[in-house]
């Protein structure tokens, strides 16, 4: 069995890349922002302010989520309800932002990412994930990206869903995710000491794999996983 920790800013890439590796090694991607965006959906839904952390706090007893796989695709399961469709806007992505801050939300979430590991082999993305979630890690890579290069990937994914947004509200939002992430009491998005960095703004997917692999390799035997 293998951990690899794929932590890094919001729109570095970190999913795309990880899909791909996993699927070169035939490893579980494990996709735990979807948990964050999915209770970050659950209290928009009712209605609750996103600062409001002791009505967030209250409802976490009827939050129940998990992850299925289904030919390497992660669903997320809300109470029953396969919410994978909706927890990819820019709203919800901002839910999640601050839900995320929340001490007990992560402690909430903590067993559910630790299980899938424990039982798989996995390349889990997110961000506290080298230095929280699996601080035994085999490899920890830390996946980073100048803000332009995230905002313009993030911006041709959600046009290209049909949601309505500009560059310029799509560079503000994750200007201010990184600074909500990084500078946060609780785990925020910074890397482990012993992760590797990985910068891709002059890269492109098929490179950013690559590179990826590379570390990996460095670290572990890749074909004996
Ligand atoms: O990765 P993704 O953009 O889906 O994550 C949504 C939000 O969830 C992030 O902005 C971050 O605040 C939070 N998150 C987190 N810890 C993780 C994964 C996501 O705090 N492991």
């Amino acid at each position: 069995m293998i951990k690899i920790a794929l932590d890094g800013p919001s729109g570095a890439g970190k999913s795309t890349v990880a899909k791909a590796i996993a699927k070169r090694l035939s490893i579980v991607y494990v996709d735990t922002g979807a948990l964050y965006r999915s209770i970050g959906l659950y209290i928009q839904r009712l209605g609750i302010d996103k600062t409001d952390k002791e009505k967030i706090i209250s409802q976490l007893p009827s939050i129940h989520l998990a992850l299925e796989y289904k030919d390497g695709v992660q669903s997320v399961i809300l109470n029953g309800e396969d919410v994978s469709g909706l927890i990819r806007t820019g709203e919800i992505a901002m839910y999640a932002s601050a839900v995320s801050a929340i001490p007990e939300v992560r402690a909430f979430l903590l067993d559910t990412q630790r299980d899938i590991a424990h039982k798989n082999s996995v390349i889990m993305d997110g961000r506290d994930i080298g230095t929280v979630i699996l601080p035994d890690a085999e490899v920890k890579i830390f996946m980073v990206a100048s803000p332009e290069a995230r905002a313009k990937r993030r911006y041709l994914e959600l046009t290209e869903k049909g949601e309505k947004c500009t560059f310029e509200s799509v560079l503000a939002d994750i200007v201010e995710r990184d600074k909500n992430d990084s500078t946060r009491k609780v785990a925020p998005a910074i890397p482990a000491d012993d992760a590797v960095f990985l910068d891709n703004s002059d890269l492109d997917v098929e490179g950013t794999v690559d590179k990826a692999l590379e570390i990996i390799s460095s670290k572990v035997d890749i074909e004996a996983i």
